[in-house]
C-alpha cells in the first residue's frame, strides 16, 4: 500500500488515558452516514427479523413450539462433524444451525440501534417476543443455548472448539447491552447476566473449573461490553481469563477432544492457527486462520489492553497489526482471501476475482481498529478503520439496505451479486449493526480529551470535566474535505481536542476561530491536538484536500503487478461494465492520464466519480487468431470509475478495481 502509515507511537507520546467511544444515542449522523443509517433503520432491521423467521429460526428458540430436533432426523452431526461453517441439523422439514443464537443476537443489536434512529413499535414488539422466548428457554442454572437445549441436549460444554457455544453467548450479550441502552428494557440484559454468571462458574483459573475458551472468539469483547454496561468487574475478569488462557499448554482443545473420545489430530482444519489458539496470544506475531475469528480476538485483546493498561498485549497487537497491514490486507480494507479457511493464506496472496474478503472480516477490522484507538488517538489505526468502513465493509450492503454480499471480490466477470439471504447469515446483521451504530465510531472520549476519528455531518453530545458539551460537524465528507466544527460547552471548559489528519491527505489546513494552526507542530501520531478553554461558539475549521491518488501494490503481490487502483480521499474506486462496456480486462489506464473528479448528485444516491482517458485492446482488428507476434491495436476510451462500495447497485456486469496500467 502506498499510503504511508505513521509509525507506532513512542512510549512517551502515547497518552495514558483510555479513550472510550461515545454511546450510539449521543451522536446523530447526517449526510453520507445518515443516509446509510436511515436505510438500515427503515429497511435492513426489519428484513433481518423477517428473514430469520423465514429461515425458521424461531422454531429453534421457542420452547412453546416442537423442537426441530424431534422432527424425524435423518442426519444429526456428532460434535466432531461440526466445522467452521457450523453444523447443520436437517430434520424432515427444518434445517437448523448451531450458531443461530448469534444471528438473533446481531439482529436484536441492529434493531436496538435502529430504534434510536426511528421509533418502530412493530419491530420492538417482535424483538420483545424473541426475548420472551429466550427468557422461557433459559435453564435454572442460567445456561442458555438453543442448539444444546433443543437440538443436541446433554452435550453442553463438550466441544468449545467447533460448536460456537460461547460465541453465541457473546452475540446475545452484545444484543442485550444494545437493547437495554436503546429501550431501557432490562429483561435480556438480566438474562445474559445470569448466563454470564453461569459461564463464570464453569470457566476460570480456580480448581474444578474448565480451562477452556471458545473456538470462535467473540465472548471476550462481549464480556467487556457487559462489564462496561453493568459496572461489574467480574465480567471483565472473565474476558481477560479467556484471552490469557488461549493457546496455553496443555492445549484445551486436545484435552476436550480426548474427553469426548475423539482424536485431537482428526481436527477438520488440521491446525489451531485456524482459531488463533496455536500459541498464547502474547506470543502471536502473524495474522493467521479464520479472518473473522482473528479480528474478534484482537478486538477483545485491545479492550483488555486498554482496560488493564496491559503493555504486553499492546506489543503483540502492534506486531499483528503490522503483519496484516504490510502483507495481507486488500486495498479495500477487505481481508481473508481464501474460501477454504475463510481466512488468511500466505504473505502477499491477494487474488482479486476469487477474494473471499468476507463482509464480517472487514467489519471485524473496523472493530479492532476502533478498539486500538482506546489506547489513544493514532491515525495508524483510524485511517485503516476509515478505509475498511468506506470500502470493504459497506460494499456488503446494497444502497437501499435490502441485499447483502458475503464475499467482496475486487474483480468480477459479471456473475457476482448481492443476495437476499444466506444459509450462513452472519454478514447481514453484522453490517446492519455496524452501520446503525456508526456514530459511536466517530469519537473517543477521555477524562480531559476528545478525539475526532471520523468526519461527517453530525452532532455529538458528551460530558467532559463535569460540563455538557455539544460538537456539531458541518461537512459534505467524504465527497468534500472541508469540515467545520462548532464546539458548544454549557460553560467554558478546558480539554484537548484531537483531530485526525489522514495520511491520504496531501494538504491540510486547520484554523481555530479563524486563526491558522501550525499543523506540523500540533500533530502527534496523525492527530492535531488543540488544548484550550473551549467556549460557546468556538469554531474549528479543518480543510482536508480530497486528493485523488493512484495506488500501487507491493511488487510481491503477484495479482496486482503492473496494475493501479484509484482512490479519492478515503474511497477506493472501481470500474463497472455499465459505465465502461464489457471486457474490462482489456482496458488500460496510462500512467500520465489526467484524473478528473465529477460530482454526480443523481448517481447512486449522490457520489463523486472519477474519469480519465484510457485505452482498450481491440478484438475486432485482431481477428480469430489465438496468438500473434504483434500486440493488439488499442482504441481510446473514456474511463469512468465509481466508489467501490456502490458497485452492483445498477445493471449487472463486470467490475474491476485494479486496472492495467499502460
Ligand atoms: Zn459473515
Amino acid at each position: 500500500m502506498t499510503v504511508s502509515q505513521p509509525a507506532a507511537a513512542t512510549e512517551a507520546a502515547r497518552p495514558k488515558l483510555a479513550f472510550r467511544p461515545l454511546p450510539v444515542p449521543q451522536v446523530d449522523v447526517r449526510g453520507f452516514w445518515g443516509d446509510r443509517v436511515d436505510a438500515v433503520a427503515a429497511k435492513t432491521a426489519g428484513i433481518l427479523y423477517d428473514r430469520c423467521v423465514e429461515a425458521r429460526m424461531l422454531e429453534q428458540i421457542d420452547p412453546d413450539r416442537p423442537s426441530p430436533g424431534v422432527v424425524i432426523p435423518f442426519h444429526s452431526p456428532s460434535p466432531d462433524e461440526a466445522d467452521a461453517q457450523g453444523a447443520e441439523f436437517t430434520g424432515s422439514t427444518v434445517t437448523t444451525q448451531m450458531f443461530w443464537d448469534s444471528d438473533w443476537g446481531k439482529t436484536i443489536e441492529t434493531a436496538a440501534y435502529s430504534l434510536y434512529r426511528r421509533r418502530n413499535p412493530d419491530l420492538e414488539r417482535k424483538i420483545d417476543a424473541v426475548i420472551d422466548m429466550y427468557e422461557k428457554l433459559q435453564q435454572e442454572d442460567g445456561y442458555l443455548s438453543s442448539w444444546y437445549q433443543r437440538i443436541q441436549p446433554g452435550l453442553r460444554w463438550t466441544n468449545l472448539r467447533d460448536c460456537h457455544e460461547l460465541y453465541c453467548a457473546g452475540h446475545l450479550i452484545e444484543g442485550a447491552v444494545a437493547y437495554y441502552q436503546a429501550t431501557g428494557k432490562r429483561k435480556l440484559l438480566d438474562i445474559m447476566c445470569r448466563y454470564a454468571d453461569h459461564i463464570a462458574s464453569m470457566f476460570g483459573p480456580e480448581p474444578g473449573k474448565k480451562k477452556g475458551y471458545c473456538g470462535h472468539e467473540e465472548i471476550e469483547l462481549a464480556l467487556v461490553k457487559l462489564a462496561r454496561a453493568t459496572g461489574e468487574k467480574k465480567y471483565m475478569e472473565l474476558a481477560k481469563y479467556f484471552i490469557d488462557q488461549r493457546g496455553q499448554q496443555p492445549h484445551y482443545f486436545d484435552e476436550e477432544a480426548r474427553a469426548r473420545g475423539a482424536d485431537p489430530k482428526a481436527y477438520h482444519f488440521k491446525t489451531y492457527e485456524y482459531n488463533q489458539s496455536h500459541k498464547p496470544v502474547r506470543e502471536q506475531d502473524k495474522v493467521v486462520g479464520h479472518a473473522v475469528r482473528a479480528m474478534y480476538l484482537y478486538s477483545g485483546m485491545a479492550d483488555i489492553a486498554t482496560e488493564y493498561g496491559d503493555d504486553t498485549l499492546r506489543v503483540a497487537l502492534d506486531r499483528l497489526w503490522d503483519d496484516l497491514m504490510t502483507k495481507s490486507l486488500y486495498v479495500t480494507g477487505g481481508l481473508g482471501p481464501s474460501a477454504h479457511n475463510e481466512g488468511f493464506t500466505s504473505d502477499y496472496d491477494l487474488p482479486n476475482e476469487t477474494a473471499y474478503a468476507e463482509t464480517c472480516a472487514s467489519v471485524g477490522l473496523v472493530f479492532w481498529a476502533s478498539r486500538m484507538l482506546g489506547m489513544g488517538p493514532n491515525a495508524r489505526y483510524a485511517d485503516m478503520m476509515e478505509r475498511a468502513l468506506y470500502n470493504g465493509s459497506i460494499s456488503g450492503l446494497s444502497l437501499d439496505g435490502s441485499l447483502f454480499f458475503y464475499e467482496n471480490p475486487l474483480e468480477s466477470r459479471g456473475g457476482h451479486h448481492r443476495w437476499k439471504w444466506h444459509r450462513c447469515p452472519c454478514c447481514p446483521p453484522n453490517i446492519g449493526r455496524m452501520v446503525a451504530s456508526i456514530g459511536s465510531y466517530f469519537y473517543g472520549l477521555a477524562d480531559d480529551a476528545l478525539a475526532v476519528h471520523l468526519y461527517g455531518d453530525s452532532t455529538a453530545r458528551f460530558e467532559i470535566a463535569g460540563r455538557q458539551v455539544s460538537l456539531v460537524q458541518t461537512s459534505n465528507y467524504p465527497w468534500d474535505g472541508a469540515v467545520a466544527i462548532e464546539v458548544g460547552p454549557e460553560a467554558p471548559v478546558a480539554f484537548t481536542l484531537h483531530l485526525r489528519v489522514p495520511a491520504w491527505c496531501r494538504k491540510a489546513a486547520l484554523r481555530v476561530n479563524g486563526k491558522l494552526v501550525d499543523l506540523e507542530a500540533a500533530t502527534v501520531d496523525g492527530y492535531a491536538a488543540i488544548r484550550r478553554e473551549w467556549r460557546q461558539g468556538d469554531k474549528v475549521e479543518l480543510d482536508l484536500e480530497m486528493s485523488m491518488a493512484r495506488l500501487f501494490a507491493n511488487p510481491q503481490v503477484r495479482q496486482d503487478i503492473g496494475r493501479v487502483a484509484l482512490a479519492r480521499g478515503p474511497l477506493i474506486y472501481c470500474v463497472e461494465e455499465t459505465d465502461n462496456g464489457g471486457g474490462l480486462h482489456r482496458v488500460a489506464l496510462p500512467r500520465e492520464a489526467r484524473l478528473e473528479a465529477h460530482v454526480e448528485p443523481n448517481l447512486l444516491g449522490g457520489v463523486v466519480t472519477l474519469s480519465a482517458i484510457g485505452s482498450r485492446a481491440d478484438t475486432e482488428s485482431w481477428g480469430a487468431d489465438l496468438y500473434r507476434p504483434e500486440p493488439p491495436a488499442t482504441k481510446e476510451m473514456k474511463l469512468k470509475a465509481i466508489p467501490y462500495f456502490a458497485w452492483d447497485n445498477r445493471d449487472p456486469g463486470e467490475m474491476l478495481v485494479w486496472l492495467r496500467e499502460g
